[in-house]
């Protein structure tokens, strides 16, 4: 399991992420849901490592990694923009999220990932010749290429037009329970939660309002903000 505790994070007098609790079970989808500033994306910044939390631990599976560097967490990040090389072959963008690593068998390790994908047949393309989605896709390959136990994603769909980010949700669920991976999907689309989570947390001011299944959100908000940002009137 992924355990965050009591973790804050202060920027001067301003709290981000507020005496946060957490534990996210190993192998599901969670869900960080939330409108815009309530501390999102600095909660996945302070799991992967670029950011250091003021006060709080983290754990995955029995390590501490509160002091462990960004590249020694078991973890990678898919983040909205792409972060594609251009210069380089789909192929070797992919295999680039090995090569500090040294694997012998890259290539055959990032056309595995290419086609877990479903763009093995694209591998000799450069980035600017394919779609979003497709781009999304390969930064989605590279990002597992080295098979992290957490993958977070911080709006990893917030790029795309809405027809190809609901085809995107069921693709990247899809890939998700293969890889039997733990997701951390950071969202403020509470659609996009819903429907894609096995547990939602819901978010604000850098505190969790509440977390649980998403019908049990639905059917039992526990605060005025909760019932108000799944958009039911109760
Ligand atoms: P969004 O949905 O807009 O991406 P978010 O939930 O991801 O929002 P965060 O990026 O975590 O929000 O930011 C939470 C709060 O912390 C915001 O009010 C933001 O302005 C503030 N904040 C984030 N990073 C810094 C920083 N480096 N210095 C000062 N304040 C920061
Ligand atoms: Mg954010």
């Amino acid at each position: 399991d992924l355990v965050i505790e009591n973790v804050s994070k202060r920027f001067a007098a301003f709290t981000a992420v507020d005496d946060l609790s957490l534990t996210i079970p190993s192998g599901s989808f969670f869900a960080l849901l939330g409108p815009s500033g309530c501390g999102k994306s600095t909660t996945l910044r302070i799991v992967a490592g670029l950011e250091q939390p003021s006060e709080g631990t983290l754990r995955i599976g029995d390590e501490d990694v509160t002091d462990l560097p960004s590249h020694r967490r078991p973890v990678n990040t898919v983040f909205q923009s792409y972060a594609l090389f251009p210069h380089m072959s789909v192929l070797d963008n992919v295999a680039f999220g090995l090569k500090q690593r040294k694997v012998a068998d890259a290539v055959a390790r990032a056309k595995e990932a290419l086609e877990l994908v479903e763009l093995g047949h694209l591998a000799n393309r450069r980035p600017a010749q394919l779609s979003g989605g497709q781009q999304q896709r390969v930064a989605l390959a590279r990002a597992v290429v080295n098979r992290p136990q957490v993958l977070l994603l911080d709006e990893p769909l917030g790029a795309l037009d809405m027809k190809l980010r609901r085809q995107m949700q069921v693709e990247l669920k899809q890939i998700q329970i293969e890889l039997g991976l733990t997701f951390v999907h950071v969202t403020h689309d509470q659609e996009e939660a819903m429907t894609m989570a096995d547990v939602v947390a819901v978010m604000n001011h850098g505190r969790i309002e509440q977390m649980g299944a998403p019908r049990e959100l639905y059917e039992l908000p526990k605060t005025a903000f909760v019932a108000n940002f799944l958009g039911k009137s109760n």
